[in-house]
């Protein structure tokens, strides 16, 4: 019976997507591939994300939706913590 060592599995795994960041990286005007899209998930409903992600960018950052109902609804609860926080602040 072989004997499997986790540890070492997800060092591989590690250094693979090290070397995919790094590929990445060099070459910037690569395509996103369609299984890169598919392992995207929506900010919001946390569901997978098909085809065209509706891309969502506040202030620097940058979040990815499934409909564009899922990006007006993660805007809106995005705005609603930056607004407490903002009133917060007044006090
Ligand atoms: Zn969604």
């Amino acid at each position: 019976m072989p004997v499997i060592d986790l540890g070492m599995i997800e060092n591989k795994t590690s250094e693979k997507l090290d070397q995919l960041r790094l590929k990445t990286i060099r070459h910037h005007d690569i395509k996103i591939s369609k299984d890169m899209i598919v392992k995207m998930v929506c900010g919001y409903c946390k569901g997978p994300v098909h085809d065209k992600p509706h891309m969502l960018k506040i202030a620097n950052l940058e979040r990815s939706s499934c409909c564009t109902s899922c990006r007006s609804l993660y805007k809106e609860k995005y705005k609603g913590r930056i607004d407490s926080l903002a009133s917060r602040n007044n006090f």
